[in-house]
């Protein structure tokens, strides 16, 4: 047997039993809080071809060298630990911009083809800003892509150019309607509301999405922007939104019970007025990151475009799967790294801790959200 060049940097057998001391013997990523991981994030790029101002800044940022990527079979090696040993039965497509990877179909393929060891089928989705989503549509979902959310803050195209520093507004409207167009659904939009910009755009954006079928999800903005602009004061809060969609729909709770690890808290939405009896419209949800933080639900595991693992969006830490993989590790050593790097998952985030909310109750992460993947 060829010996296993242990990269510098790669924890070793007896870092891993040191930092799982205490893990109960399952297959799964449990951590200390007993939550268990089974929804993977996988970023393919820390490259965007726009410019939100809520995530980077207009120059773009000091992107990850071709090198210390992962190339497609590396993810797919990876996609197929988290499956097979570590049961994630759902894994996302995110970044940057996930179609701005050439790859991106045959990954897809490569991952809706995985089985966990119980015999289970894994989800496939993707979040997008759609730029260029109505040449591919039809391969992603050939491919098996089932799910997508689609990034759009404002139905104004004069809007939009202010909010991403690009004038694509059309193209991102061409994307979702040709993945509807192509069965990919749930069409999700993720929007998120800034003070000044497009905070009274929330019923419109609503009526718009049940309209073409697509489910709104609008998202608070959270404090992990490349240039550190993120300020409470600025903030549209999830109550915010609630409010200002009441003010052109009925909107009821869906139960919260039924809400699982997803970030949303969803309402069935009617008319103004409607019969509360009467079949709903649809349903609108709303991601409360910062006031109503629902760590204690996460089942979430991440993977940088560099192969790094990360158990929180906020996490200060990482651990190097590429350089385990580079380096000729097995399977089960990349998945027993994995798990460690899950056991040392923090409780909650502590974002919205601090009353009032302010980003210097907890530490920033270590790197901005289209570094890490949202
Ligand atoms: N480029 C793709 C897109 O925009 O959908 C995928 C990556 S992007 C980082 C993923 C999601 O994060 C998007 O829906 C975006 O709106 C959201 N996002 C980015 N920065 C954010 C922030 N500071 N607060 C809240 N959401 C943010
Ligand atoms: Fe790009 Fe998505 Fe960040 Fe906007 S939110 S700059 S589309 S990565």
């Amino acid at each position: 047997m060829p010996a296993v060049r242990r990269p510098s940097g790669a924890p070793g057998a007896g870092a891993v039993a040191r930092a799982t001391a205490g893990r109960p013997a399952v297959p799964g990523l449990v951590d200390p809080s007993g939550r268990t991981a089974v929804d993977l994030r996988v970023s393919l790029t820390d490259r965007c071809n726009l410019r939100c101002g809520y995530c980077m800044p207009p120059e773009g940022l000091d992107w990850m060298p071709a090198g210390e990527l992962l190339d497609d079979d590396e993810v797919v090696r990876l996609v197929r630990v988290a499956v097979e040993h570590l049961g994630v039965t759902e894994v996302r497509y995110t970044g940057g911009e996930p179609l701005l990877r050439r790859g991106l179909e045959r990954v897809v393929a490569a991952t809706t083809a995985l089985r966990t060891a119980d015999g289970r089928a894994v989800e496939a989705s993707m979040t997008t800003n759609a730029l260029g989503l109505d040449k591919r549509a039809a391969a992603l979902a050939a491919a098996g892509l089932r799910r997508i959310n689609v990034s759009l803050d404002t139905l104004r195209p004069e809007r939009f150019a202010a909010i991403t520093r690009r004038d694509r507004h059309a193209d991102v409207l061409a994307g979702v309607a040709a993945a509807a167009a192509a069965g990919i659904g749930p069409v999700k939009v993720n929007a998120v509301l800034l003070p000044g910009v497009n905070d009274d755009e929330a019923p419109e954006l609503l009526a718009w999405a049940l309209a073409a079928g697509y489910e709104l999800r609008v998202i608070e903005q959270m404090p992990i922007d490349a240039q550190g602009a993120w300020s409470r004061e600025g903030l549209v809060t999830a109550d915010d939104v609630v409010a200002s969609l009441r003010t052109a729909f009925d909107l009821e709770d869906d139960d919260p019970a039924a809400r699982g690890g997803a970030p949303a808290q969803t309402y069935r939405v009617r008319a103004r007025g409607a019969d509360p009896t009467s079949a709903p419209l649809g349903r609108v949800g709303v991601i409360a990151s910062v006031t109503r933080p629902f760590c204690e639900a996460c089942d979430r595991t991440r993977l940088t475009a560099d192969g790094q693992v990360r158990s929180c969006l906020f996490s200060t830490s990482e651990t190097d799967l590429r350089a385990l993989l580079r380096g000729g590790a097995s399977d089960d050593e990349v998945a027993d790294v994995w798990r460690a790097a899950m056991w040392g998952k923090a409780p909650a985030h502590g974002v919205g801790e601090a009353e009032p909310v302010t980003a210097s109750g907890f530490a920033r992460p270590s790197r901005s959200m289209s570094a890490i993947g949202g």
